[in-house]
C-alpha cells in the first residue's frame, strides 16, 4: 500500500469527529460562540434531540457579511491572534474549529447581522461546501441552524443516543450555562415546546430557582464571602441533608467556563465529611475565579476539562469554602409529627427512606437553626450526686471523663430499648441514638487527631503491652500504615514478622483496655484487603475504628454516661448524623407535643 494524502473534505470530516462528538457538543460550541459575542439573550431550539435540527439564536455582536466564509473555515477565529494569547484565554472559544467542524458534517446556515448594518447576510453550507449566499431581514445578532447532523457520516449517526437522552443532556447544558451566566436570558425549545427559560436579570438566586426549583434553591447555602486572593470561590452548596442520587448537580465554573473535574468533585464531597448517606451527592454551584494565566484551557477536545497551575491551592480553596458553609449550617433535625399530614413532594429527592406508620414521619434539618442560642432554655440544675458520679463512671464506657461542673444543653431523662437516650432540650424532647452519637463523637476525635497538624498525642499507655498477631496481608498493610495508627494513638512495635506489640491505645479508648487492641485488629482486617487512595483510607480508618469502638445498641448506659455522651456530641461539628450519614438525633418540639395531645 502506498501512502496518499486525504482529500480536504475527508480530513475535515475526521477532524470534525474530535470536536463534535454528538448534538450536545455542537450545542455547547454554538452557545459558547453566542456568549463570546456578548449576547444577552440566547435561544436554543431542538428537534430529534438536536440531530434533526439544532438552532441557536443570539443578540450578540454579529459577524461582518464578508467574514461568513471565514467563520466556517478551519482555524479561523477572531479571538486568538498570537501563540502568546493561548497562555491567557479569556474567551470560551479559541481554536477556530467549531463552526468548521459542524459545517463539515451537517447542513448549516449561518445568518448574521452586526448592529451597524441594516440587513443580515446568510451563508448555506452542506458537508463543508458553500451552496448559497444572500441577504435578508433579521434582527441584530446571529442565528446558526444545523440540520441533519452527521448526515454524511453514517457511522457516527448510527451510534447517536436516543433523541430523548440527547435532549435531556442539552437541557442540562443550558441549565449549567444559565447558572454560569445569570445576566443572560436562556430559552430552550424542544420539539416546539419551551422546556427551560431563565430570567437573565443577573441574579444567581433567580437562576437557581429556575434550575433546581424554588424549594431546593431556598435551602442552598451561600459560600462565605471570598477573600481577596488570587483564587476566589463563590456560589452555593446544599446543606448535608439535601442530597441527590448522582453527581450531576455539582457544577464547577472556572472563569465562567463549565468544566468537569473528578478531583474537584471529590474535594467538595470530602468537605461534607461523611454527613452524606452512602451513594448520595450534594448540590453545588461553584464559581471559581483565578488569573487567566493560571489555568490551561487547551487540554481537552471539547474544552470541558482544564489544568490548574496551582492545583492544590485551588482544591484547598474550594474545600475550605464549602466546608465553612456546611459546618455553619449544621443544626439539629426537627421531627415532623405523625398526625399532621406529611407532604413530601413527588420526586422529592432529599428525604430518607421512611417506613410507613413511623411515629416521626419525617425530620428535617433546617439550616440556620442551631440549638444553641436560639431560645432561652435552661437545663434543670443537676443533682449533686450526679456530678460526683459523673467523674467516676462516665469514663468507664465512654472514654472521656465528664467535666462535672459543665452543665450541658440537654437534661437526660433516661434510656429506652437500651438503644436511645431520651432528653429534654431547647424546645422540647430529643431522642438520641446512642451508637450513632458515640460513633460521631469518636470519629471526629480520631479525624481531628489524624488531620490536625501538631495535635497533642492522645495515647494511654497500657500497663501490659498486648501482642497483636495478624495474617501476612494485614501485617504488611499495618506495616505501611503504622504512621496513621500512631497518629490515632496506637503505639506499635514490630514483634516478629506478623506480630506487633501494642504499647498504647488512643486515649478515647483508654477505658477499653485490651478490647481497644481488638478494635485495631478489626479495622486492619477490614481495610487491608481494599485498595483505595490514601486520603480515603485514613478517613475509613477513622470511621471503622469509631464504629467498632462505639457503644452498641443494647448496651445499658448509666445516667452519667449518657450526660457525658450528649456533652461530647454537642461539641461535634456535625452532631446530627453518624459517619454513615444516619441521623443521631431526632427532635419533637413543644408545639408538636401539644398538637399530638390535642392541646391546640
Ligand atoms: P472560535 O469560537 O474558536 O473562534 P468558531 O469556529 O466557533 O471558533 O467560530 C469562528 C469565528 O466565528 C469566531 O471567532 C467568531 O468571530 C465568529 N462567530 C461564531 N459564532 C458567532 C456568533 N454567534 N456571534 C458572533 N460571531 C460569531
Ligand atoms: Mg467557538
Amino acid at each position: 500500500m502506498r501512502i496518499h494524502r486525504l482529500s480536504p473534505e475527508l480530513a475535515a470530516k475526521i477532524a470534525a469527529g474530535e470536536v463534535i462528538e454528538r448534538p450536545l457538543s455542537a450545542a455547547k460550541e454554538l452557545i459558547e460562540n453566542a456568549l463570546d459575542a456578548g449576547a444577552t439573550s440566547i435561544r436554543v431550539e431542538l428537534r430529534g434531540g438536536g440531530a434533526e435540527l439544532l438552532r441557536v439564536t443570539d443578540d450578540g455582536c454579529g459577524i461582518e457579511p464578508d467574514d461568513l466564509e471565514l467563520a466556517i473555515a478551519r482555524y479561523a477565529t477572531s479571538k486568538v491572534a498570537a501563540s502568546d494569547d493561548l497562555h491567557a484565554v479569556a474567551t470560551l472559544g479559541f481554536r477556530g474549529e467549531a463552526l468548521a467542524s459542524i459545517a463539515a458534517v451537517s447542513r448549516l446556515e449561518l445568518l448574521s447581522r452586526p448592529g451597524h448594518l441594516e440587513a443580515a447576510a446568510f451563508l448555506r453550507v452542506e458537508g463543508g461546501i458553500a451552496i448559497a449566499r444572500g441577504r435578508c431581514a433579521a434582527p441584530p445578532g446571529t442565528q446558526v441552524t444545523v440540520r441533519d447532523l452527521f448526515f454524511n457520516v453514517p457511522a457516527r449517526r448510527k451510534f447517536l443516543r436516543s433523541a430523548i437522552g440527547e435532549s435531556r443532556a442539552i437541557l442540562h447544558l443550558v441549565t449549567a450555562m444559565a447558572l454560569a451566566y445569570p445576566e443572560v436570558r436562556f430559552t430552550l425549545l424542544d420539539e416546539g415546546e419551551e422546556r427551560f427559560s431563565s430570567l437573565g436579570n443577573g441574579s444567581l438566586q433567580d437562576a437557581l430557582v429556575r434550575c433546581f426549583g424554588a424549594d431546593t434553591a431556598a435551602r442552598l447555602l451561600p459560600l462565605p464571602q471570598p477573600e481577596e486572593s488570587a483564587i476566589r470561590v463563590s456560589g452555593v452548596v446544599s446543606p448535608p441533608d439535601l442530597h441527590r442520587g448522582s453527581r450531576q448537580h455539582v457544577f464547577f465554573f472556572v472563569n465562567r467556563r463549565w468544566i468537569q473535574s473528578r478531583a474537584l468533585t471529590a474535594a467538595v464531597e470530602e468537605a461534607y465529611q461523611t454527613t452524606l448517606p452512602a451513594g448520595r451527592h450534594p448540590v453545588a454551584v461553584l464559581d471559581i475565579r483565578l488569573p487567566y494565566d493560571q489555568v490551561d484551557v487547551n487540554v481537552h477536545p471539547s474544552k470541558s476539562e482544564v489544568r490548574f497551575l496551582r492545583e492544590h491551592e485551588v482544591f484547598t480553596a474550594v474545600q475550605r469554602a464549602v466546608r465553612r458553609a456546611v459546618v455553619d449550617a449544621a443544626g439539629v433535625p426537627l421531627v415532623r409529627s405523625s398526625l399532621a399530614p406529611v407532604v413530601v413532594p413527588a420526586g422529592s429527592d432529599n428525604g430518607w427512606p421512611e417506613p410507613p406508620g413511623r411515629l416521626f414521619a419525617r425530620y428535617d434539618m433546617l439550616p440556620g437553626r442551631p440549638i444553641r442560642g436560639t431560645q432561652d432554655w435552661e437545663p434543670a440544675p443537676k443533682p449533686a450526686q450526679d456530678a460526683q458520679g459523673a467523674g467516676a463512671r462516665s469514663g468507664a464506657a465512654l472514654g472521656t471523663p465528664l467535666a462535672p461542673d459543665e452543665s450541658g444543653l440537654f437534661r437526660v431523662l433516661g434510656q429506652i430499648g437500651r438503644t436511645y437516650i431520651v432528653a429534654e432540650g431547647p424546645d422540647g424532647m430529643y431522642l438520641i441514638d446512642q451508637h450513632a452519637a458515640h460513633e460521631r463523637v469518636l470519629y471526629e476525635q480520631f479525624r481531628r487527631r489524624l488531620l490536625g497538624p501538631g495535635a497533642p498525642s492522645a495515647s494511654q499507655v497500657l500497663l501490659q503491652p498486648v501482642a497483636l498477631e495478624l495474617g501476612p496481608v494485614p501485617a504488611a498493610w499495618l506495616q505501611s500504615e503504622q504512621e496513621t495508627f500512631a497518629c490515632l494513638g496506637y503505639a506499635l512495635e514490630p514483634f516478629g514478622p506478623t506480630t506487633w506489640l501494642v504499647r498504647a491505645v488512643p486515649a478515647a479508648l483508654a477505658s477499653k483496655g485490651a478490647a481497644a487492641v481488638e478494635y485495631l485488629r478489626a479495622v486492619v482486617d477490614e481495610l487491608a484487603e481494599q485498595r483505595m487512595p490514601d486520603a480515603e483510607r485514613r478517613e475509613r480508618a477513622c470511621w471503622s475504628l469509631a464504629c467498632h469502638a462505639a457503644v452498641k445498641a443494647g448496651d445499658v448506659l448509666t445516667h452519667e454516661e449518657m450526660i457525658a455522651l450528649l456533652q461530647q456530641l454537642e461539641r461535634c461539628d456535625f452532631s446530627r448524623t453518624c459517619p454513615h450519614g444516619r441521623p443521631t438525633i431526632v427532635h419533637l418540639s413543644h408545639a408538636q407535643l401539644e398538637r399530638e395531645f390535642g392541646r391546640r
